[in-house]
């Protein structure tokens, strides 16, 4: 019984923290930044289709931004933008007004790029 009633504390608090980030994500004018998101991924697509006749490095670093733009904009459809795709932690404001198209929270990000 007890192990049950700490299991549903943690649900409940964790139902809390996605209502408190819907708040949050509200004030932070999603649509600016999906419409900034659109813009980027005009660029890089853009970038891409040009340089995939000369130079497919470059060709490719254009085409994996358009994926995480892409990626992006489906976590805001899907209301969990702002959200770690590994710890599932918020990712700070500042994070996301450098980077929009974040998906990992900067110790989650630290993690990978080590890893890499
Ligand atoms: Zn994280």
């Amino acid at each position: 019984m007890i192990a049950r009633g700490a299991v549903s504390a943690r649900a409940v608090r964790r139902r809390r923290a996605t209502m408190a980030m819907v708040a949050r994500s509200g004030a932070m004018d999603l649509e600016a930044t999906k419409a900034r998101l659109v813009a980027e991924r005009a660029t890089h697509a853009h970038q891409r289709d040009v340089l995939s006749r000369r130079d497919r490095h470059m060709s490719g670093a254009a085409n994996h931004t358009v994926v995480e733009i892409d990626r992006a904009l489906a976590r805001i459809d899907d209301g969990t933008y702002g959200q770690c795709e590994w710890c599932g932690q918020e990712i700070s404001e500042a994070r996301l007004e450098a980077l929009p198209s974040a998906a990992l929270c900067i110790t989650c990000q630290g993690k990978q790029e080590r890893r890499t």
